[in-house]
């Protein structure tokens, strides 16, 4: 069996280890250059996440995560100002299932090492075609064709394979959008000590601020020589604790101690999230086309957990197809069954 997966994202990369390890041929096409563009700092991962890595990845790399993520997030805090000094003034479970935190750029860097001859960048997938002996045809911008048994959409929020395959699923945008950053935790004072691992929720006057600190575990530059020498170095180099925000209110006025949080943010990390929506949508017929991740539906918060949730029970339902276990269409069917209902049941929980 050939798969094809369109976008070197989470859920593309998490797949195409799965399928490689197992010795099913795999090649994956991504739009952007091997550094990719700046997608937030870092994830919080959940029991989602870290089943369907260790399922997919090998040993070394799953080590390698584990060994650089930061401390249990147990629960959520809320923040406030008491007799003018920051105090944690109530915890509740946490708003997220509990997991941990994982530097982003980190991550996709240790999800790409194995995969070299396996991603081609710079490689924009435009169209696919359906051949008449059962393939399909994936087609490039630069004029470049390729073909498998098996396309799959791992393409994002913008997803081309969704567009053309699933017209129907239409990304609504929200309205609601939030100022993201990330500030070394050497530059702030009080705040990361109070909160320790926990995300939290800090409210003074009227803005609200949501924080997290991440703090590796080992020095990523130590957990690469242990565990993964192949991982490229530059992915560990320079890389500090800091401390993750967001703003869901105008950055504007702001309370002292949130502004100096936000004038010593990394620039380059800083930046406005447009919040969008893919309401969930019928189920459709399975084909030799599928999608997965953020390309089908968006988790604000979570969507890197679903995609790799994804990304795992698509792999398997393939490696039983290509063992001839199971028919290529019901497994492809049944993974989509269980993908939307994962969505459904957490967009009603
Ligand atoms: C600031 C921020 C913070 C977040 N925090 C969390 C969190 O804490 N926990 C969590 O679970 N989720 C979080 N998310 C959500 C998470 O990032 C996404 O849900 C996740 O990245 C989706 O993975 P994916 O593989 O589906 O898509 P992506 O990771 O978006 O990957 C898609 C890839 O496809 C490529 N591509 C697109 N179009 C084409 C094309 N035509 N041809 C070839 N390649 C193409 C893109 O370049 C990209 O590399 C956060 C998101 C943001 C923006």
């Amino acid at each position: 069996m050939k798969v094809i997966v369109i976008g070197a994202g989470l859920g593309g990369l998490t797949l195409a280890q799965g399928l490689r390890r197992t010795g099913i041929d795999v090649a994956v096409y991504e739009r952007d250059g091997a550094l990719g563009r700046a997608q937030g700092v870092s994830l919080h991962i959940d029991d989602r996440g870290v089943t369907a890595l260790r399922g997919c990845l090998p040993s070394a790399h799953a080590a390698m995560i584990d060994a650089t993520m930061g401390g249990l997030r147990e629960q959520t805090l809320s923040v406030s100002e008491v007799d003018g000094a920051c105090a944690v003034v109530d915890t509740e479970p946490s708003g997220a299932r509990p997991g941990r935190q994982a530097h982003r750029p980190l991550l996709r860097a240790i999800l790409l090492t194995g995969l070299e001859n396996v991603v081609r960048f710079e490689a924009e997938f435009t169209r696919f075609e359906r051949r008449p002996d059962g393939t399909v045809r994936a087609c490039f911008a630069d004029g470049s064709t390729d073909t498998a048994d098996v396309l799959v959409g791992a393409d994002g929020i913008g997803s081309a394979v969704r567009r053309q395959y699933l017209p129907q699923a239409q990304v609504v945008d929200t309205g609601r959008r939030m100022l993201m950053g990330a500030t070394s935790l050497c530059a702030v004072t009080g705040l990361p000590g109070l909160i320790g691992n926990n995300p939290a929720v800090a409210r003074i006057r009227d803005t609200t601020m949501v924080m997290g600190a991440l703090r590796f575990t080992s020095p990523p530059t130590v957990a690469r020589q242990r565990f993964l020498p192949a991982l490229r170095l530059g992915a560990v180099t320079g890389i500090e604790d800091y401390l993750m925000w967001a703003l869901p209110g105008p950055a504007e006025n702001l309370p002292r101690t949130f502004q100096q949080i936000v004038d010593e943010a990394w620039s380059e990390m800083t930046s406005t999230l447009r919040i969008g929506m893919i309401p969930p949508i019928p189920a459709w017929p399975a084909g030799q086309v599928t999608v997965l991740g953020d390309a089908v539906h968006l988790a604000p918060g979570f969507g890197g957990n679903l995609a790799m949730q994804d990304a795992h029970r698509l792999c398997s339902a393939l490696i039983e197809a290509d063992r001839g276990q199971r028919d290529l269409l019901d497994a492809i069917g049944s993974y989509e069954a269980a993908m939307q209902n994962s969505v459904q049941v957490k967009a009603s929980a």
